[in-house]
């Protein structure tokens, strides 16, 4: 496992938009209205501030103390606090990252540059940075988990989910990236040494217990993954009144190398057999699981006809173990059907994890690293010729964000002290 970076109890940092600088600097001069303008910014955002746990938060903030950040070229800070239980709230305006002398305008070309696909190096080149300061940004983007950030943009926990292993390297070692994606949104990204399901466990149940923290109620009707064992066998482990169905997708593309030695041409025409007979089960409106079972029967037997008894059979038995999975995809219309917007993600992550594997080591902040990733994934907009050009995958999924601009968004929903 990788480092999880503590979090430490006092973090209560909170950006606030004050929209200009010049805005900010006057208000310095006059405590109340800072005040104001900052408990003005947190009610529109409907946020509220993570005071301490016997708080309920129904007493007023006054101005603690303040700071000067000197390598900011000596720009005051001032912290906030709670006059019930003495939480102190650290303010940052909109223009300074925690903890960094970086500019957030020179961290969003630099982000988005990472994002876009473009090399450490190169994004070191082109934006004046070294590549580790751009590796620890993406780091401290990711101390905030992605349940907590994406339940602030308002997106109910997901109750039907895609889940599936991307596999990827450190150095030599072979690692997996457990991960769950509902829709265009990656609600985990976990980071596994080992494949096995207790290992796999684990990592989903970071999952888990960050959706149960905010919704104890939280339940998975169903999950789609493509059959893998530990995957399934997590699954079951820790959503036990689940539906486990398989991807059909991964199925169809399955089916080829059970058909090993017969001619391309023939193996290829029954692939597209199989593929009208799942499409033609999915098209139905009732009985969809029944005639998917005489059609799979049929087809078996079609294959023996074809090519042979050998055949029929390997492919009859694979159709055994994993039809219940597939009975589960046409039984609920609520279920997705294939894991395609699953593999996009992993693309995307894969590609980024290429280009940094400079930084692949085993003792690197490989958690936070990649939740960082995964905080961009979710909320830089798509390219303009995109199908949801000018939107993120948070707002595509209904979600709403604080501002129109990202890296704030970024800057906002990933600060600790709001709750
Ligand atoms: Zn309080």
């Amino acid at each position: 496992m990788g480092n999880v970076s503590k979090q430490t109890s006092t973090n209560r940092t909170i950006t606030i938009d004050f929209q200009h600088e010049a805005t900010y600097f006057q208000l310095l001069g006059n405590g109340k209205a800072f005040l104001e303008c900052v408990l003005a910014f947190v009610l529109s955002l409907g946020f509220q501030l993570t005071h301490k746990a016997t708080c309920r938060g129904g007493g007023c903030l006054t101005r603690h103390s303040h700071y000067v950040r000197v390598r900011l070229g000596g720009v005051t800070i001032w912290r906030i606090q709670c006059t019930t239980c003495k939480a102190v709230f650290t303010v940052l305006p909109h223009f300074v990252l925690r903890y960094r002398q970086m500019r957030p305008e020179v961290a969003r070309d630099a982000l988005l540059a990472t994002h876009g696909g473009l090399s450490l190096a190169w994004c070191a080149v082109i934006c004046n940075l070294s590549p580790m300061a751009l590796y620890r940004l993406v780091c401290a983007v990711g101390q905030q988990s992605l349940v907590a950030v994406l339940m602030r943009c308002g997106l109910p926990l997901p109750v039907y989910i895609l889940a599936d292993e991307k596999h990827s390297r450190c150095l030599t070692d072979k690692v997996y990236l457990p991960t769950i994606v509902r829709g265009r949104v990656i609600w985990h990204l976990g980071y596994s040494a080992s494949k096995s399901a207790t290992a796999f466990t684990g990592s989903y149940g970071d999952f888990q217990h960050a959706a149960l923290q905010v919704e104890p109620s939280y339940r998975v009707k169903g999950v789609l993954t493509d059959g893998f064992d530990s995957t399934t066998s997590s699954m079951r482990t820790l959503f036990p009144g689940a539906r486990l169905g398989y991807c059909l997708r991964h199925a169809l593309n399955k089916l080829p190398s059970k058909l090993v030695g017969v001619a391309a041409p023939v193996r290829q025409g029954l692939r597209s057999k199989f593929h009208s007979l799942l499409h033609r089960c999915r098209q139905r409106t009732s009985l969809r699981v029944v005639a998917l079972g005489q059609r799979l029967r049929h087809f078996a037997d079609h294959i023996t006809a074809a090519v042979g008894q050998e055949h029929g059979e390997r492919v009859r038995h694979w159709f055994q173990d994993k039809k219940a999975g597939w009975y589960v995809v046409l039984a609920d219309p609520k279920m997705p059907a294939s894991s395609t917007l699953l593999d996009q993600a992993h693309n995307t992550m894969d590609r980024k994890l290429f280009m940094m594997k400079g930084f692949h080591h085993p003792v690197g902040s490989q958690a936070a690293f990649l939740t960082g990733l995964a905080h961009l994934y979710n909320l830089i907009p798509y390219q303009r010729r995109a199908l949801h050009a000018g939107q993120c995958g948070v707002e595509v999924e209904g979600g709403v964000l604080p501002t129109t601009d990202w890296m704030l968004n970024l800057q906002i929903l990933t600060s600790a002290g709001f709750r």
